[in-house]
Formats: structure tokens, C-alpha cells, sequence
């Protein structure tokens, strides 16, 4: 039985997304007593090659002039599109170029791209003509003079931005370079506007994932394919491959799963899903395959945690004696079959740490199954892929370490973990050092105090070159009410020894908490800006709170002050649930400050500001002098003393 497993578009370009190459290796290491051979495919990268090649770039050029000239065609077009259309053929002869040279294939172009006369340089490139208005030079100023290649990077990844930007404006608005279709499946209780998307006109890129799907069947000749869905940018691309593979091999058997399914379809009701999937399996994907791989080849096996059609409606299957396969045994992941040296380097934003998610190909580890900690509140942790902790032993990491690096001849590894375990990261550190195995890894963890001066040094030692970690919203208060287990003033020691260390640090922060006011989230941002300043982080991104059906606050609510909306009548997806605070604030008007904020921190300008200047409208906006306006001028100064981050580092 020939098994195709598919990643569908679109995830990073950088690197395989890891699930495939999980279940590749867990089926080479159980599949063989039922005949079983697997392969795997990245539709993701290979949708984003095709629409990023020469032919599809005129494709594109000629479908946008077609309905230019459509009667009724109005302007004004998008900038984008402008753009692109005035420079069509010289985009067409540059992006196989542009795409080598991303992919590390063609250095020497470096040269050329950074000479400024290669590439088309479309709306992306405003901003570099608006510093050097400004007198400012970012160019000179991120990459010196010597920063060739890097910069040269920089402006193909701003070149492949136009071209993004020119497909989604002008061809197909769901399409963007990480996700497509986003929005027809994320929280989407009804499957009806995934459906009508599905059975409308297709558009090009549309067209061009078919004619993908259709070759990966002739490729393979799969008797089973399993469509691995990370996130909701990835639904719309599997039903979509599932529709074209289906027709063009009718008996082929279609199962569906992934960390989408997982969280979302908890609830599914919705037969029609099962027109395109034939199987729909939850949480690890290791026992349900396999299981369901065993029914297919004829044994009488019990189907684990699979939903299935029976009498045209959603039943669930699932034998509850049947356990999932501990982390020492999934087997070691492997990214045969994947194109690896085809992967896109992209280097969008002038910071080191998100350089780290999308420049480099990682191979992707765990240190344990779920997380150690579990306990946040607004975390998924009622779900097995948080609250299922299950550490193997550090023989079986490094034994992983080791064959991946055999395989693909890399040695840079990103932990996949959701908060890797000290204990685990201090044993993997204190292996590496002593069989003298030299690799570049990073990953996410809590930002607890065992993380001691020591520690870090002993985590750089051996190879540690970047940490992610949640601060969520910097207030004792709320970080208590969420029970993250940190303090802030714990957070500015554990970020501080490991930057002394060398090791770069990400803070994951979030607002709009439940009852969090606009104190508290313009005082998080005065502590957020003192820990920028002591250098103790070097990048932060916000997120905007949401409540999810499987977290703490979404199934206690009360016990966090906010009530949930009536719920809706889900038949498909579920996840944020709609809620209301009593505390009222305006966490939209907040968040545009914050965000403004933070770009200027991470760049290192500003930080010396007041800062009143975030929350400040625009001048267009202020001589219209609305309510929005007067709001924006009524975010309170903050309460915390300028010297509380120095004061916590005992400085
Ligand atoms: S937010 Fe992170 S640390 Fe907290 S329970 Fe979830 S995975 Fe664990």
C-alpha cells in the first residue's frame, strides 16, 4: 500500500513544515508489517514555485491585461497591480533568478541585486525612497558595507513581497506567501463559504495547485494520501488538492488531520466534509493512521479518535483501550522525499530573531510531547498536544540529532516544543558538549527562574543561539490571573542572563486580557520598553487575546470576569469564541500604538520617547478631530517608574 503524505499550501518557505516528516518516519519504523510505503510531498513549497516562475508570471501578466481590457474594467487598479503590469516582462525575467539566489543557489547575483538595477522595484520598496527623503539610509544601516548577500536577500524577499502582493490583488485575494484561503476555514462554524469557494470559478492560482495535485498523483500513484493541516491558511489548499485528486484517481482513499483538525474540528457535524476526505482523524496522527492503514489492508483493526460518514451522517470511531505511542517510540522524523535544497531563504524584516523563522532551512526536534507546564489560562491545555506531557530520554533526542544531521547534512535545529523543559534543554546542552556534537539550535520555552546565569551559559556553550518565551501582557496582576507562573521582574533576570549569554530573546506578548484596562496595557508597555532598553529582549510581537473553546477562560469564563456570547450553531469549525468584558476597554485603538511602538523598539529608535507618541492619530486623522481621535488622546501616562526593569536587575 502506497501512502502519500501531503503538506498543503501554504506554510514557510524556508523550511518543511514537520509533520509529514514525523509521520514518515513513525510509518517506516510500524508500516512494513502491513506493507506499507510512504512518501511525502510540500505542496506549499511547490504552489509557491510554480506561481513564482516565468511562465506563471506571464500567465498572471496576460490574465490581468485580459480584464484591464474587459469592457466595465474600472480604475483605479491597486498600486500593486500597476506596478507589476508596467514591468511585466522584466518581473518574468528576473523571478527564476531572484528565486535561486533565495534558495543559495546562485551567490554571485548578490552583486547585481544590491546594484538596485536588476530588480523591478515595486509599492515594497517605498519606504527605502521615503528613509532616504528622511536622510535615513536602513540599507546602510542593517547591513554596514560588507552585508552583501544579506542585503541583497533583503531586497529579492521585498521583490517576491510585490509579486505576492500583485497574485493576491490581482488574481486571487485568499492567496498570501504564508497562507491561503485563511479566513473560509479559521473559526468557521458553517462549511458553506469553504464549499461555494471550492465550487466557484477557479482562479489561476487555483488552476495551478489542480494541475499540482494532479502530478503529485501521477508522481506517486498513492493508494492512500493524508493531508496534514497545521493552521487555517492550509483547509482551503487541502480540500481544494483532495477535489483535484479525487477526480483525477477515484480510488484513492483521502484521510485528513493535522493541528487544525485537532483544534477545530472537535465538534464537526458536517457531512460534506467527507465528499472530499474519506477519514478525519484527531490529535496525533501516529495510532489513528496506523490503525486506519491496518483496516485498509484487510485486518481487523479498530479505528482510533477517526470520524467517519455512516448514514450520511458525522460518527466518531474511536477504541478507547487502544493508547497512543509514547514520544521514545514515534520513531526518528525524515525528510526523505522532500526537495531541501529547494527551500526559499526570505528575509522580510530588519530583525535577527525573525530572521531566525524565515531565513535557513532548520530541521525541526522535540524535546517531549506537550507542555511541562500546562497550566495557562488561555492556552489549549484540555487538548493532547498541551496537556499529554511525555518526555523521552535524551539518548533518543540525540540519537534524532544525529540521523537528521546524517540525512541532510545541516546542523541548525529549531525545538518545535511549545515551551521546552529545562531539564531536557540542560541535559540536551551538557550531551552535546560532552560528545563534542557541534549544532545551532534555538527554540520556545517559559521564562522560568531554573533559567539561571549558569544555565544559559551552558545552553550557549553548547550551541543555544535564540530562545522565544511568553511575557503575554508585563503586569503581575494579569500574569497571576493567567498563571503563567512568571513575574516581570523574574522575566527581566531570566531574559537578562541569557542575552548576557549571547543568546537571543523573543517575548511573545499579548492585550486585550480579559478585564485588562488601558492602565495596565500602557504600563505593559513602559515595562516592555525598559526591557528593550536594558537589553534584555531583542524582538516582541503582540497578540491580540483571544478566547478558545478549549482553553481555561473559554470553559470557566465567569472565573475570569468575562461572559461568553450565545454560542453559535457550529457544524464545522470552532475555536475563538466570541466574549464580553465588563471592563470596557478599547483594545483596538490600543493595539495600532502598541504595534507602532514595538516596530520602533526593535529597530532601536524611540526608546527614549514618550510614550504618548504610540497612541497619537495620524494627521490626516487628527484634523478630522472625531471621537476616535479624542480617545486616542485620552490613553492614560503610565504609573510605572522609568527605573523598574534597572531596579529588578539590581542595577
Ligand atoms: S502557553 Fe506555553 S507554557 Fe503555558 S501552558 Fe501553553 S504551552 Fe505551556
Amino acid at each position: 500500500m502506497r501512502v502519500l503524505l501531503v503538506t498543503p499550501p501554504m506554510t514557510q518557505l524556508n523550511t518543511p513544515y514537520p509533520a509529514t516528516a514525523y509521520l514518515t518516519g513513525f510509518l517506516r519504523a510500524h508500516g512494513s508489517a502491513l506493507g506499507v510505503t510512504t512518501s511525502q510531498a510540500d505542496a506549499s513549497l511547490a504552489l509557491f514555485l510554480r506561481l513564482f516562475s516565468a511562465p506563471w508570471i506571464e500567465r498572471m501578466a496576460d490574465a490581468l491585461r485580459d480584464r484591464a481590457r474587459e469592457p466595465g474594467a474600472k480604475p483605479p487598479m491597486p498600486a500593486s497591480i500597476v506596478h507589476f503590469l508596467g514591468h511585466a516582462p522584466r518581473y518574468a525575467a528576473t523571478v527564476e533568478p531572484a528565486i535561486r539566489f533565495l534558495q543559495g543557489r546562485d551567490p554571485s547575483l548578490a552583486l547585481r541585486i544590491v546594484g538596485r538595477d536588476f530588480l523591478p522595484e515595486g509599492p515594497r520598496f517605498a519606504f527605502l525612497e521615503q528613509a532616504a527623503e528622511a536622510g535615513n539610509d536602513p540599507l546602510r544601516a542593517a547591513f554596514g558595507n560588507l552585508g552583501t548577500t544579506d542585503q541583497a536577500r533583503y531586497l529579492a524577499s521585498l521583490f517576491v513581497d510585490d509579486l505576492a502582493d500583485a497574485w493576491r490583488d490581482g488574481i486571487d485575494p485568499r492567496f498570501e506567501l504564508a497562507r491561503y484561503g485563511e479566513r473560509l476555514a479559521a473559526s468557521a462554524p458553517s462549511f458553506d463559504p469553504l464549499e461555494t469557494a471550492l465550487l466557484s470559478e477557479p482562479t489561476l492560482v487555483d488552476q495551478a495547485l489542480d494541475g499540482l495535485a494532479r502530478d503529485l498523483v501521477a508522481q506517486h500513484r498513492p493508494d492512500v494520501v493524508g493531508m496534514s493541516v497545521p493552521f487555517p491558511g492550509n483547509v482551503y489548499g487541502a480540500f481544494r488538492m483532495a477535489r483535484a485528486m479525487r477526480a483525477a484517481a477515484p480510488g484513492v482513499t483521502f484521510v485528513l488531520g493535522g493541528g487544525w483538525v485537532n483544534t477545530e474540528l472537535r465538534a464537526l457535524r458536517e457531512p460534506r466534509v467527507f465528499d472530499y476526505f474519506d477519514y478525519v482523524t484527531l490529535d496525533d496522527g501516529e495510532r489513528p493512521l496506523l490503525n486506519l492503514l491496518g483496516r485498509l489492508a484487510g485486518r481487523r483493526a479498530a479505528l482510533v479518535r477517526t470520524y467517519v460518514r455512516k448514514d450520511g451522517a458525522v460518527a466518531l470511531e474511536n477504541d478507547a483501550t487502544q493508547h497512543d505511542f509514547p514520544a521514545k517510540d514515534t520513531g526518528t522524523p525524515t525528510y526523505d522525499g522532500l526537495p531541501l535544497a529547494d527551500y526559499v531563504s526570505v528575509l522580510e524584516m530588519l530583525n535577527p530573531m525573525h530572521r531566525l523563522w524565515s531565513d535557513g532551512r532548520w530541521n525541526k526536534i522535540t524535546l517531549a510531547h506537550g507542555c511541562y507546564w500546562r497550566k495557562c489560562s488561555f492556552c489549549d491545555v484540555s487538548l493532547d498536544y498541551i496537556g499529554r506531557y511525555d518526555r523521552p530520554a535524551t539518548d533518543v533526542v540525540i540519537e534524532r540529532v544525529r540521523a537528521l544531521i546524517a540525512e541532510t547534512g545541516q546542523t541548525g535545529f529549531h525545538l518545535v516544543d511549545e515551551a521546552a523543559p529545562p531539564a531536557g534543554m540542560r541535559a540536551l546542552a551538557s550531551r552535546l558538549l560532552d560528545e563534542r556534537l557541534s549544532i545551532t539550535w534555538w527554540g520556545n520555552i517559559r521564562f522560568e527562574k531554573t533559567f539561571t546565569p549558569q544555565l544559559c551559559a551552558l545552553l550557549a556553550r553548547s550551541g543555544c543561539v535564540a530562545v522565544s518565551g511568553g511575557l503575554e501582557v508585563a503586569s503581575d496582576r494579569l500574569l497571576e490571573l493567567m498563571k503563567k507562573g512568571v513575574t516581570v521582574a523574574q522575566v527581566a533576570r531570566v531574559t537578562r542572563a541569557l542575552t548576557n549569554a549571547g543568546i537571543m530573546v523573543h517575548a511573545y506578548l499579548m492585550y486585550g486580557f480579559p478585564t485588562e484596562t488601558a492602565q495596565e496595557t500602557v504600563d505593559a508597555l513602559e515595562r516592555v520598553r525598559q526591557l528593550f532598553e536594558a537589553g534584555c529582549i531583542q524582538s516582541a510581537y503582540w497578540h491580540r487575546f483571544s478566547a478558545t473553546a478549549h482553553s481555561p477562560i473559554g470553559l470557566e469564563p465567569k472565573r475570569y470576569g468575562i461572559t461568553l456570547r450565545p454560542p453559535l450553531d457550529v457544524t464545522f469549525a470552532h475555536n475563538d469564541v466570541e466574549f464580553d468584558d465588563p471592563v470596557g476597554t478599547d483594545h483596538d485603538l490600543l493595539g495600532a500604538g502598541l504595534r507602532k511602538a514595538l516596530y520602533n523598539y526593535m529597530l532601536g529608535f524611540g526608546l527614549d520617547a514618550d510614550l504618548g507618541v504610540w497612541f497619537e492619530p495620524p494627521r490626516s486623522m487628527a484634523r478630522g478631530a472625531g471621537r476616535r481621535v479624542r480617545r486616542a488622546r485620552a490613553v492614560p501616562k503610565t504609573t510605572v517608574p522609568r527605573d523598574l526593569i534597572a531596579r529588578c536587575l539590581g542595577e
